[in-house]
């Protein structure tokens, strides 16, 4: 069989722990026999980001900028714990935070949906992708907690000198007071991405704030979007047979719950942390959610959403073996390979990317899967199976595929 060619390499940013060691497994078993892979190799493992003094995720997050498409494994962010474990010149930052930074994206959350496992809520048969605003709000915000009375006044002084006051609340006694900001640009891009991704997809864009209680701040968001989609995206939508939806965010998770899915929850921050959870949950696993960070120039970050799986990786490191999910960290290679395709157009490699995602699928919904689904899964006839004899398993039904 000749290997499928492509054209622009992969950014390849790999990772630690027990994610790290599925990585080089999901390429030895299921990718390097069929592709001949093309990626720029960062190694985002935590010695190496100790190292390099972090430049090499810099670097990472730089060359996504060059060629347009990354895959990222899950990597440590360490706390003191960490920094002690492995002798770490200091606490290095959050990786995921600083290529965030550089490419200034929007994060999609979407479950993977497996017939044999159903989620929670008995109507959702398509996934709910949750796509979380990441800037400002109460992540950014400025709190007090005054002990008696007093007066609390929102102070602006504009850059020519101007000063506009209001009052907050004549405080009779003790009391907590929060101040938190948003930037238009911010939501501009937040909307842009959105917008993109629901035309990528082809699925409906839902977006809800309290606009009606938050008259200035919510409404703001509320009135980007909707200026956003009338000049730029109204007629794409309609060319696509989608829709942008607007709602009341109480509205929003009352039809939510009602839905069957197969749409786009675009989420101010704080509600983006809360109902990822939610849906997350709701459909079952952290192993069965994929996560892609799209950046408004159109750049796009593939991984999985769950951490490193440290609890296996020490299991490993002992000699035993784990069966943990490859699951999401498999789609956050086909789903930047498919990317990768529809920008070279590669029809072979997005038809391979499809059909492993197909074969995976299918391997747990005839019963095969790994520990932490044989509690979900609804199929009499259960195998669970180490990680690698999983991964075998896909590649059985993949060969048979192609
Ligand atoms: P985790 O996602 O690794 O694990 C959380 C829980 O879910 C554990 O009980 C784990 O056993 C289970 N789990 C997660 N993925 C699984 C899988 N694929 N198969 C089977 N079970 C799975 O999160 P954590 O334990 O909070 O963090 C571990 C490390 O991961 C930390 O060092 C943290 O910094 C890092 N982390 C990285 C990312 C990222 O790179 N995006 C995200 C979260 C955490």
């Amino acid at each position: 069989m000749t290997k499928i060619k492509m054209n622009v390499p992969l950014v390849e940013m790999d990772g630690d722990e027990m994610t790290r060691i599925i990585w080089k497994m999901i390429k030895d078993i299921l990718l390097l026999p069929y592709i001949d892979l093309k990626t720029e190799y960062y190694d985002l493992g935590l010695e190496y980001r100790d190292k390099t003094d972090d430049q090499v995720t810099v670097d990472a997050a730089v060359a996504t900028k060059k060629y347009g498409v990354a895959v990222k494994c899950a990597t440590i962010t360490p706390n003191a714990q960490r920094v002690e474990e492995y002798k770490l010149k200091q606490m290095w930052k959050s990786p995921n935070g600083t290529i965030r930074a550089i490419l200034d994206g929007t994060v999609f959350r979407a479950p993977i949906v497996v017939d044999s496992i159903k989620p929670s809520v008995k109507t959702w048969t398509k996934p709910i992708t949750i796509a979380r605003h990441a800037y400002g709000d109460v992540y950014r915000d400025v709190e007090y907690r005054l002990e008696g009375p007093g007066k609390a006044e929102l102070v602006f002084t504009s850059e020519n000198g101007e000063v506009v006051r209001q009052t907050i609340h004549d405080f009779k006694g003790a009391g907590i007071i929060l101040g938190m900001h948003n930037i238009d640009d911010s939501i501009q891009s937040f909307a842009r991405a959105c917008f993109n991704y629901a035309l990528d997809v082809k699925q409906d864009l839902w977006f809800a704030t309290k606009d009606t209680i938050s008259k200035k701040y919510d409404h703001t968001f509320k009135d980007i979007f909707q200026e956003i989609f009338d000049a730029e995206y109204q007629k794409r939508f309609a060319d696509a047979g989608i829709e942008y939806f607007y709602t009341l965010i109480d509205d929003a998770v009352a039809r939510v719950i009602r839905s069957e899915g197969g749409f786009i929850w675009a989420c101010k921050n704080y509600d983006g942390d809360v109902m990822s959870d939610m849906v997350a949950t709701a459909f079952g696993s952290l192993a069965m959610m994929t996560s892609v960070l799209v950046s408004p120039e159109g750049y796009y970050e593939y991984e999985a959403a769950h951490g490193t799986v440290t609890r296996h990786y020490y299991q490993h490191l002992k000699g035993m073996e784990t069966s943990t999910n490859a699951m999401a960290t498999l789609f956050a290679w086909t789903g930047a390979l498919r990317k990768r395709a529809e920008m070279d157009g590669i029809a072979e490699l997005a038809d391979f990317a499809g059909k492993l995602e197909a074969a995976s699928i299918k391997t747990i919904e005839e019963g095969t899967m790994t520990k932490d689904l044989a509690l979900l899964s609804e199929v009499s006839d259960k195998k669970v199976v180490n990680t690698e004899d999983f991964l075998k398993e896909i590649k059985v039904r993949l060969d048979a595929m192609l």
